[in-house]
């Protein structure tokens, strides 16, 4: 490489593109050249470590625990793990005195994720694949620094992304080995460094700006000379280069140049890859790194989400939680999203996803002051229509996502855009149009930026979030770097460092010519994400359930006991292992097996802790005193209840009986005789017929139904020539994400299971109860074992299922085909319910042939429908005239043995007279996922009912302890019908007063609630979600 002097700039050279510009890329290249290159003089002298000393462990422990360990002498390149061990090193160096003046780096290459200790504290991460390899020592050495120096490496064993086997998503390499490849003093280079990165981003202009615009062309002869001028191992020549390089970035842009946002973001998954207790080091690792670039540079914002991964921080890194919670207070540290983590969007009930806003944002207004002005959550697979409502009653109307660009069939026709949910409720809702959330602020993803934006001409300014995820440390120094250079620069869009609310504020100052996109956010891939690991989803549903009974009755125990202590703190620690399981590859089944293991335990200490506080509740429905000798039921809905409940005395046998409880109350269980009794009845033809009087169905000797008949009208709800209950098999076979896509060829591969194990046999004979168990099987290794039931006065006929499961990439299903015709069909989803097509005719109507609902869908034409009823399935299809309920999955990635095992689950078929809403489905459907709960009491008590509500079309969802007064309850109510009415909460309890809140429980001291001594009146328009305080007497 030879300077040359500046004359020579304005002798041509041949314009030839391609020559030039890689003239420029190789005198920067990490490969080629480096022996002459500028690349090549980045690091200067170099010296070994004093000593190097490691100790193996096993397990995740403390910096004391490990500092007080034997360490023994370690060699670079030495191999040691496996994955998810933990080693430690201790690093001594000794700097050179002659290193005076320079900046001086511990340069460290391994395998895995460190965290470098000093003084006790942690104080940066380190990852090769997050770009994080050197640890600054001195910025400049001066001599009264300290020289001798000794550091503690805590290195994980594993990657960013856990430790595929093969590919990212495969099952993890338990028996990975790691090791250290560098570990060395270095001088680093500014000057060269700061010309690398200028030198970076000409070349980016020239490319990215490509060869119909003259300022690439600019920016190449540019470049060229800077090359000319750039002598390596000549630093005084750098400044001629970089002023050239200077008088390039600060050509600026016109008034009307687009604006980025850039904010830095470190998207951590809560577990994924790896387990729950890795990501506390991810955070940790992360955020450490973050607040050392923000000592240094004062301008430089970082958002972040997810109050669990706060709290987790708090309590094992309480020095860098202090820290943090200094730069949050200046504004650099951004808390965002205001959930307890960041959920998936389509599986969680109404409850659950307010419950995510109260905790998120109860802990971001206890530990910083502030309330999340925006909802974040780039990262998950679909987004609920109730969103918009839940986030404005939680303080948010804003929303950044980006995932919907994941679709695969249609592309989304917005970036910037009015978000309207089911009740009318908007969100200004932007997908930052770089179409990452990991950017590294390179020219490229700029251009693409302003490339993509779809509202071109509405909006002028769009975010970019940048930042390794994952553990990988988020921002680094090189991106900020590349940032500040380019801030206005004529041909790229103007780059600022940005906060959510500065860019919100500008989205919405310039809003008029908006688009509104109303209802759902579908996300066209994932789909598979409703179905896989059952058990999982199970454990949430069952917790949700158990959680809101708990509440129930413990409201009530308040009421009936003043002694009574409402379990506040127990409900707040249960409440948030159920949200941190919602987290977005935790529910949707999208994680390995580690961790799923520790979300089945989450689910068991929920279920053991809950019972007994369920029981400990109702205990206090009568008086303690008394001898407890009878049998008494517990409703926790709002309605009441005429049900079959199963009982079971000391001995262990258990019996049947018909009990009827008011809506949220209690009633002793009598031996009651049903108007009609259930009648089974064995045909001559081997086919077994049941009836009570609403319902009559013929069922085969295969446990399919031939014939379900509502008696009322004598109306057939199976198609003609077809059979209920039909269980199909279809090949599973996804493009790449195993566990979480169902492609739509699949349904392509359906076949009926057909081979019966164990005919139809009779197993109650009728009366309060009829029941019919077959078994069939699905291959060699699989069999479904299935008891039908119908019980006197029930409107739906149950089918308790338990499949052997042991397959490989096959998806099971059941269906229902039934002599319907409509062009819609209805899903519930959180706090109400939306319809989508039953047809394929557009490609937006096709690529939803999977979907998500909660407790039912419904298919119905005028005066006459058919539910599907569940109590822990999320995936359906009704397809033309079939409805089908999705049940299990068998994926190979990232858990090898997803979904293998014994499930248990139960459907409901529900025909019906009239609509969905008049018929009682939404209440059916509550009753199978909430069943009511026996105890015992006193034989004289009699029944007593706490709430109840006027109109069935309003359900009184949540009665809890108000999170911020013992004497007070929350009451929250929706619509589910779709419909505005005027309706009145009844209650027996004593109220002093009531008013109107949030969703995060704060009263508006300007409604105070229209009250009489039978209660509250309320309005309510279509799916609108309403909370009240009632105040004790
Ligand atoms: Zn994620």
């Amino acid at each position: 490489m030879h300077h040359q002097p500046v004359s020579q700039y304005h002798q041509p050279v041949l314009k030839s593109r391609r020559c030039l510009l890689e003239r420029a890329e190789k005198f920067i290249s990490e490969i080629y050249f480096t022996d002459c290159n500028l690349r090549g003089r980045l690091y200067g002298d170099s010296c070994p470590l004093e000593s190097l000393t490691s100790f193996l462990s096993s397990k995740r422990i403390s910096f004391a625990e490990a500092a007080s360990q034997q360490f023994t002498p370690h060699k670079i390149g030495e191999t040691f793990g496996p994955t998810w061990c933990t080693c430690w090193f201790k690093v001594m160096l000794r700097i050179p005195k002659s290193w005076r003046g320079k900046e001086v780096h511990l340069l460290w290459e391994s395998d895995g994720e460190a965290m470098v200790w000093r003084d006790e504290q942690p104080v940066q991460g380190l990852t090769k694949e997050g770009e994080k390899t050197s640890y600054v020592l001195s910025d400049c050495l001066r001599d009264e620094d300290p020289h001798s120096v000794t550091l503690y490496v805590e290195l994980a064993c594993n990657g960013l992304f856990g430790a595929g086997q093969g590919s990212m998503i495969a099952a993890p390499d338990p028996n990975r080995k790691y090791s250290v490849q560098k570990a060395e003093l270095v001088v680093l280079n500014r000057d060269v460094r700061e010309m690398l990165t200028d030198f970076e981003i000409m070349v980016d202009i020239v490319k990215q700006l490509g060869e119909g615009e003259q300022r690439g062309y600019q920016a190449l002869f540019a470049v060229n000379e800077m090359v000319n001028l750039c002598d390596p191992a000549e630093p005084n020549s750098f400044a001629k280069a970089r002023s050239l390089a200077q008088s390039f970035f600060t050509q600026r842009n016109g008034h009307s140049q687009h604006t980025v946002h850039a904010m830095g973001h470190c998207h951590i998954d809560s577990a994924w890859l790896w387990p729950y207790e890795e990501t506390i080091r991810k955070c940790g690792r992360s955020w450490v790194t973050v607040i050392r670039l923000m000592e240094k540079d004062p301008e430089f914002v970082f958002t972040c989400s997810q109050a669990q991964q706060f709290q987790w921080v708090k309590s094992w890194y309480p020095g860098l939680y202090t820290q943090i919670q200094q730069y949050v207070k200046k504004g650099q540290f951004i808390p965002v999203g205001g959930t307890w983590v960041e959920m998936d969007g389509n599986l969680p009930s109404g409850e659950s996803m307010v419950r995510q806003f109260l905790e998120g944002q109860r802990f971001f207004h206890q530990e910083f002051g502030m309330y999340c002005k925006e909802f974040w959550l780039p990262d998950t697979f679909g987004y609920s229509a109730q969103l918009p409502q839940i986030m404005q009653g939680c303080g948010i109307s804003r929303f950044l996502t980006q995932k919907l660009s994941w679709n695969l069939v249609n592309t989304f026709p917005h970036n910037t855009f009015f978000w309207e949910g089911l009740d009318g409720s908007q969100v200004l809702t932007h997908f930052p149009p770089g179409n990452s959330y990991e950017m590294k602020g390179k020219v490229e993803e700029l251009v693409n930026t302003v490339k993509n934006n779809k509202d071109k001409g509405r909006v002028n300014h769009s975010a970019a979030l940048f930042g390794f995820g994952d553990g990988g440390g988020g921002p680094t120094q090189l991106m900020l770097d590349r940032l500040k250079r380019i801030q206005d620069t004529d041909g790229l869009p103007k780059v600022r460092m940005s906060t959510p609310d500065q860019l919100f504020s500008q989205l919405l100052a310039d809003s008029a010519l908006l688009c509104t996109w109303s209802g759902e956010l579908f996300l066209e891939l994932h789909n598979g994400t409703y179905t896989t690991q059952a058990q999982i989803k199970r454990g949430n549903r069952q917790c949700e359930s158990l959680l809101h009974d708990i509440e129930v009755a413990s409201s009530l125990a308040l009421w009936r006991d003043k002694a009574f202590q409402y379990p506040q703190e127990q409900l707040q620690r249960l409440w948030r292992l159920l949200l941190l399981n919602q987290f977005h590859d935790v529910i949707p089944g999208s994680c390995i097996e580690m961790v799923v293991e520790d979300a089945l335990g989450y689910y068991q200490d929920i279920r053991s802790d809950g019972s007994g506080l369920l029981r400990d509740a109702c205990r206090h429905f009568g008086s303690n005193e008394q001898k407890c000798d009878s049998s008494a039921v517990f409703n926790s809905l709002p309605w009441e209840r005429n049900e079959v409940v199963q009982l079971q005395d000391a001995a262990g046998q258990t019996s049947l009986a018909l009990v009827k409880v008011p809506s949220v109350g209690m009633a002793i269980v009598k031996d009651t005789e049903p108007t009609i009794p259930v009648s089974v009845t064995v045909q001559a033809d081997g086919t077994v017929l049941m009836e009570n009087g609403i319902l009559k169905t013929v069922i085969n000797k295969d446990g399919s139904l031939a014939s379900l008949c509502l008696m009322e009208g004598n109306r057939e709800a199976i198609s003609d020539g077809c059979h209920g209950n039909q269980f199909v098999m279809f090949d599973d076979v996804p493009l790449y994400w195993d566990a979480w896509d169902v492609m739509d060829y699949h349904l392509q591969t359906r076949k009926p299971v057909l081979e019966v194990v164990a005919p139809v046999q009779v197993v109650a004979s009728g009366g309060l109860r009829g029941s019919i168990a077959f078994t069939l099987r699905i291959s060699d290794k699989s069999t479904v074992t299935q008891e039908i039931v119908l019980d006197a006065m029930c409107p739906y006929i149950k089918f308790n299922t338990q499949v052997q499961w042991a397959e490989s990439h096959k998806f099971l299903k059941v269906e229902f085909p039934v002599r319907m015709r409509s062009p819609n069909a209805t899903y519930e989803i959180q706090f109400g319910h939306l319809q989508r097509p039953t047809h394929w005719n557009t490609s937006w109507d096709w690529a939803r042939f999977e979907v998500w609902g909660h407790k039912w869908a419904d298919l119905s034409e005028h005066n006459f429908g058919v539910s599907l009823l569940n109590d822990c399935k999320y995936g359906y299809s009704i397809h033309k005239n079939i409805m089908t309920l999705s049940l299990l999955r068998a994926p190979k990635a990232p858990d090898a043995n997803a979904d293998m095992g014994t499930h248990l689950f139960t459907y409901a078929i529900m025909p019906h007279a009239g609509s969905f809403q008049a018929a009682g489905v939404i209440q059916s459907a509550y009753n199978l996922n909430f069943p009511p709960t026996l105890f015992q009491t006193t034989a004289d008590a009699a029944p007593w009912s706490a709430f109840s509500v006027d109109d069935t079309a309003v359900v009184l969802e949540t009665i809890k302890q108000a999170e911020d007064s013992r004497g007070t309850l929350l009451v929250r109510l929706y619509e589910s019908h779709g419909s505005s009415v005027t309706t009145m909460l009844r209650t027996v309890l004593p109220l002093q007063e009531a008013w109107h809140c949030d969703l995060l429980e704060r009263p508006d001291h300007t409604q105070p609630a229209q009250m009489t001594s039978e209660g509250v009146t309320l309005k309510f328009s279509p799916h609108q979600i309403r909370s009240l305080l009632l105040v004790r007497k």
